[in-house]
């Protein structure tokens, strides 16, 4: 995510980030953010209009991250639903082609965002310490159903 060239996004007219949270702001269950994130986050805040809308149902953990964030940060998005996309397009006051999606998931985050009218950008996962190897298998396995 940290690779993302924020010039790039002002220059293709995007004025709103939404993130999807785990694996794509910090790594699941970890609760917080590295440094290098927080650093690209604060100049990201300078620019654009932010907030994570995460598929985790876990209502405390979401509270917590933001806090955290000190971000709008919506859960129990049931992406690919566009819902919880178009509710923060509200808040934003922005229209759909001014808004990117920033997630490491095709499926969940590309697709809603997409459903939305928005533009999409897929990250390669936040590595977890505790990752089994075959969900890295479904991961590259679900690359395959999208094109770049
Ligand atoms: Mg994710």
């Amino acid at each position: 995510m940290t690779d993302i060239d924020l010039d790039m996004l002002v220059r293709d007219g995007i004025k709103g980030i939404i993130f999807d949270l785990d694996s794509t702001i910090m790594a699941p269950r970890s609760g917080k953010i590295t440094a290098e994130t927080a650093t690209w986050l604060e100049l990201a805040r300078a620019r654009f209009q932010l907030a994570v809308v995460s598929n985790n149902k876990n209502d405390p953990y979401i509270k917590q991250v933001q806090e955290h964030l000190n971000m709008i940060v919506l859960g129990r998005a049931a992406k690919p639903s566009a819902k919880l996309f178009l509710q923060v397009l509200e808040m934003f006051k922005l229209r759909a082609d001014e808004v990117v999606v920033v997630g490491d998931r095709p499926l969940t985050d590309v697709w809603g965002g997409q459903r939305a009218g928005m533009k999409t950008i897929l990250v390669w996962p936040l590595k977890s310490m505790n990752e089994p190897s075959w969900i890295l298998f479904f991961r590259k396995l679900e690359r395959c159903f999208i094109k770049s």
